[in-house]
């Protein structure tokens, strides 16, 4: 075993010996104060590049999510919810572990993962005596860098760029399903891929939002992203036909995915009818379609890219459906599920909190601590850094590395070479918490939401307050590790050869930056 591997594990059972022998009077998380509650199966579902404002139940004008706005009916509807990250490696790490991504020094940056010194959400649920397992057709999500707590976990597919495997990655889940025991409670998060660029939906799902298909779409990649600066010169944008097409390929493709759940919630259902059941509905991130300058996610933290649906729904807690309009970020869903489940234990390193799910449930007034900011945040260093603090609808945006629509263009078909170059240390990343290349301040609308930037002379207030609320958060943000040490730390395992790729599946998968 490589030293570097013998750290990792030593780390890891040391912290399982500090967890184990913490003392009587600390609840571990073997503790349990309500044991109906902890044999509740739950059904954690993510879904990929799904902004809130693309989904019915959330207002959206096309009816692309028939299942989850009739599950939304006996739900909580949570109306202000923000993932940590704009990334999904950064923030799958984040909800799983209920802390943001730059509170663990593993967890930013392209290679983000789990923390190994970090008791997991997983891994809390299997010390409560629940099976866990993790099902993804997102090819990023490595087994090595999120396994850390599932017994089972399921990579789909290894190559980027393939829509529609969501179909599959249900059959798969259902087929394990019927493997399990059905006495022992079960802990699912199923990260679903579809929504996810290039957008490319089974023809049916387009014509469900259109008499017919326009013959001519832009790719994307190379076609879009890279010459984005004349496509707008050229009028490209809401309105025009193909920008029009690629929002509602992006849709159809959130259609196919309520399908997909559709069906895995009616099977389960029928599979667990032994069961009491919680299923969380969510997104990693959401998706920018021009509203702020650029296109997909990862690029910037703007609210179309951080606002996520979050629904979650136990009918036999309550039946009743209930928006909630407190800021919540995904890092809560931790602390959560297990106050929700009745375990005592808790980690003080959480960042999130137990939201009172059962007082809402029941409409009763609860609001959250006045002096909460949620933080999103984003550390690409061949894109950008930065991070964003939401306060009562104010977003204060604090950028240490900031591309214009030119070199958002740029940069994406250097990816590969930019990311080779920050790993092999030939460039310098900027630290995290370096001075800002600058900042931005948005005042909130009438609903809540950030929307009008205000200029340096308006709000001082506000500006100083998120300033000093910036710093304070730099000054306790431990040493990240880079990409290239979590590589030599934490390598991937060694592959079996893989076929050869036809040279259009070697184009997409390059213009895509995966590289
Ligand atoms: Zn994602």
């Amino acid at each position: 075993m490589p030293a570097s591997m013998k750290s990792i594990f030593l780390i890891f059972f040391l912290s399982l010996f500090c967890f184990e022998c913490s003392g009587a009077d600390v609840a571990s998380p073997s503790n349990r104060e309500n044991n109906n509650s902890v044999s509740s199966d739950i059904f954690f579902i993510v879904i990929d590049s799904l902004r809130a404002d693309h989904l019915g139940v959330y207002g959206y004008h096309r009816d692309t999510s028939p299942f989850i706005d009739e599950i939304a009916k006996q739900s909580l509807i949570f109306d202000k919810a923000y993932s940590a990250s704009t990334y999904t490696c950064e923030s799958v790490s984040a909800i799983l572990m209920g802390r943001y991504p730059s509170s663990t020094s593993w967890s930013t940056g392209w290679r983000a993962q789990i923390d190994p010194t970090v008791i997991t959400l997983p891994e809390s649920l299997k010390n409560q005596g629940y099976t866990t397992l993790l099902f993804t057709d997102h090819p990023a999500l490595e087994e090595q860098m999120f396994g850390k707590g599932f017994d089972y976990v399921k990579v789909l597919t290894k190559q980027f760029g393939i829509s529609g495997n969501g179909v599959k990655l249900v059959e798969e889940i259902l087929k394990h399903i019927n493997t399990l025991e059905k006495e022992k409670p079960i802990f699912m998060y199923v990260h679903i891929y579809d929504p996810h660029e290039p957008y490319e939906p089974p023809p049916s799902y387009y014509l469900r939002f259109d008499d017919k298909i326009y013959p001519k779409p832009l790719r994307l990649y190379d076609e879009i992203r890279f010459h984005l600066p004349e496509l707008v010169q050229q009028g490209f944008g809401p309105g025009e036909v193909r920008f029009e097409d690629l929002v509602l390929r992006y849709d159809a493709e959130i259609a196919l995915t309520d399908d997909s759940l559709k069906t895995l919630y009616n099977s389960l259902k029928k599979l667990r009818a032994n069961k009491n059941a919680i299923w969380l509905f969510t997104a990693d991130h959401g998706e920018e379609f021009l509203d702020h300058g650029f296109l997909e996610h990862a690029w910037r933290l703007y609210l179309e890219t951080i606002h996520v649906p979050l629904i979650i729904h136990a009918p036999y807690i309550s039946s009743q459906s209930q928006r909630i309009e407190e800021e919540v970020s995904l890092i809560d869903m931790f602390p959560t599920l297990l106050s929700l489940l009745g375990v005592s234990w808790t980690d003080p390193q959480w960042d999130g909190i137990a939201l009172p799910l059962t007082d809402w449930w029941k409409g009763e007034k609860k609001e959250l601590p006045q002096e909460r900011v949620i933080f999103s945040e984003l550390y690409l260093p061949s894109r950008t850094i930065g991070r964003s603090l939401i306060k009562k609808g104010w977003q204060y945006l604090n950028w240490q590395q900031w591309l214009t629509w030119q070199e958002c263009s740029e940069y994406a078909q250097k990816q590969k070479q930019l990311r080779e170059e920050y790993i092999s240390g030939k460039r310098q990343p900027r630290s995290f918490c370096a001075e800002p290349e600058f900042e931005e301040l948005l005042i909130p609308n009438e609903k809540g939401f950030p929307q009008k930037f205000a200029d340096k002379t308006q709000c001082t207030e506000m500006w100083n307050y998120f300033r000093d609320e910036w710093k304070k958060w730099c000054s306790s943000r431990p040493v990240m590790k880079t990409d290239k040490e979590k590589l030599e730390l934490n390598p991937p395992p060694q592959e079996e050869p893989k076929r050869e790729m036809s040279s259009e599946e070697k184009e997409k998968i390059t213009s895509g930056g995966y590289f």
